[in-house]
């Protein structure tokens, strides 16, 4: 069942849920995440951002629609952190049905100005729009971009971001980084602050850099009010490790060979991240 994100994250708010968010970059990993979505009964979201989407590129769009349009579970087309009012418009075109607009770089009046211009072509056509205020960290250098210092998301900003953008949903940030952490940061989630804001502003709440934290953590910060937490690095870790492992037999060289015990591996991964998030068996709440 094809939805937008916010027909998605609605009940999971009014339910006290998380949905996951798997991002994906090519048709392997795509196959990986939603059977295990399927298995698990669990809503979700297929999350692209624009670097993915250059390298699958937008042809590919048409065959993500058929599969969401065709799966036993609801599930919703997402660009993740789209950069600029274009990239939103082209993800638009291309049959995304929930788009991000990430300013969250900019001056707060700018951020306003860009997500406010953003929520307006959107919802003209009924796609939910996600935002960002205070900056996520970044841990390494490979793939998502951050800040090498975490600002944390103050509740009068977000509640005043809130009521000038329209808005479906807000990214903040409570300690979390992008990428995997290296062994001596330990990632502390500002729970009461997660739950202030949650209390101010009664929308779905997303949480981004989510891989890599401890899963007591990840709890809690569901229970507080999270309803989206994006997960690419550790399903794409546990892809490539397999992918490693497989690849020291030299004679292999058939996709159809190798990339299905990858798949097993991402599946597992994802499968241990719907139970965290309580998104288990929700897909008959729809
Ligand atoms: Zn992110």
């Amino acid at each position: 069942m094809l939805c937008t994100g916010d027909e998605i994250l609605s009940v999971a708010n009014t339910h006290g849920f998380a949905v996951p968010a798997f991002n994906i970059s090519s048709y392997s990993m795509l196959r990986a995440v939603v059977d295990a979505c399927e298995e698990k009964r669990s809503p979700h979201i297929i999350a692209i951002h624009p670097d993915e989407l250059t390298h699958i590129g937008t042809d590919m769009l048409a065959s993500i629609i058929k599969i969401a349009y065709t799966s036993s579970v609801p599930t919703a087309i997402h660009l993740d952190h789209g950069a600029s009012y274009e990239q939103v418009l082209l993800a638009i075109q291309s049959g995304f049905t929930s788009v991000m607009i990430d300013k969250s770089f900019s001056p707060f009046d700018e951020n306003i100005a860009e997500t406010s211009r953003v929520v307006r072509a959107a919802h003209a056509v009924g796609v939910s729009v996600e935002a960002e205020l205070g900056t996520i960290g970044v841990s390494d250098k490979y793939g998502e971009t951050g800040s090498e210092e975490i600002l944390y998301t103050d509740p009068d900003d977000a509640q005043r971001f809130l009521e000038e953008t329209g808005v479906d949903s807000l990214a903040i940030a409570i300690g979390t980084r992008h990428g995997l952490y290296p062994s001596e940061v330990k990632p502390e989630l500002r729970i009461d602050l997660l739950a202030e804001i949650k209390d101010r502003l009664r929308i779905p709440l997303v949480l981004h850099g989510g891989s890599n934290n401890s899963d007591t953590e990840i709890a809690s910060a569901v229970h507080a009010g999270i309803n989206k937490i994006n997960i690419s690095s550790d399903i794409k870790a546990a892809y490539f490790l397999k992918m490693r492992e497989v690849l020291t037999d030299i004679h292999l060289r058939e996709p159809n060979v190798i990339e299905p015990p990858c798949e097993e591996a991402m599946r597992e991964c994802a499968a241990q991240k719907i139970d965290l998030f309580e998104s288990a068996g929700k897909a008959g709440l729809y």
